[in-house]
């Protein structure tokens, strides 16, 4: 293991495995994402110098109830088991883990499939482009990352943060009313 790999600490993968004592967690994908994020925000420090965490905070401030996923993927059910059964050696996992999961509750489907990995279907993201600060819509393949524009073609505009997209952005970029 390399140094840049922290070992996720004994003491918050208790912490977060305690909100299973919470009744609420699995009651609905909007209770899931409420809690999570809530502890999310509260164990930052710990968190927040991980890669991974780039990709994970543009999610924790949305209002959940304008993004949530009409199509997760995760179970309610199986989230005991997937999520908090099995401790991650490192902190990159772990908030690769919550970020992945977090993904999946506000992603919103093109309906158009990823060109590489073909039965995938795309997201719609917003990429907010670090070096210009514009803000684009645009489709993002969850499993291999490829990035287009929003017409099919490759998108490459450079480091950019990205941030979820609903209904409303995609029809406000479109142009649809
Ligand atoms: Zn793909």
């Amino acid at each position: 293991m390399q140094d840049f790999e922290k070992t996720l600490d004994a003491f918050i993968w208790e912490d977060f495995k305690s909100l299973m004592s919470n009744p609420l967690l699995f009651n609905s994908y909007v209770d899931y994402f409420l809690i999570l994020v809530d502890w999310i925000k509260k164990n930052k420090a710990g968190l927040e110098y991980s890669v991974y965490w780039n990709r994970l905070s543009p999610i924790l401030d949305v209002d959940i109830y304008d993004y949530i996923s009409k199509e997760p993927e995760i179970l309610l059910d199986l989230e005991s088991k997937r999520m908090f059964n099995l401790k991650p050696d490192t902190v990159d996992s772990f908030v690769m883990r919550l970020g992945d999961t977090l993904w999946d509750l506000v992603k919103l489907r093109s309906g158009k499939d990823c060109p590489r990995c073909k039965d995938d279907e795309l997201n719609y993201v917003v990429a907010e482009v670090l070096k210009t600060a514009e803000k684009k819509l645009i489709l993002e393949c969850d499993t291999c990352g490829r990035t287009l524009n929003s017409d099919g073609t490759e998108w490459s505009d450079g480091v950019a943060i990205i941030h979820p997209a609903n209904e409303s952005i995609v029809n406000k970029y479109l142009g649809v009313n």
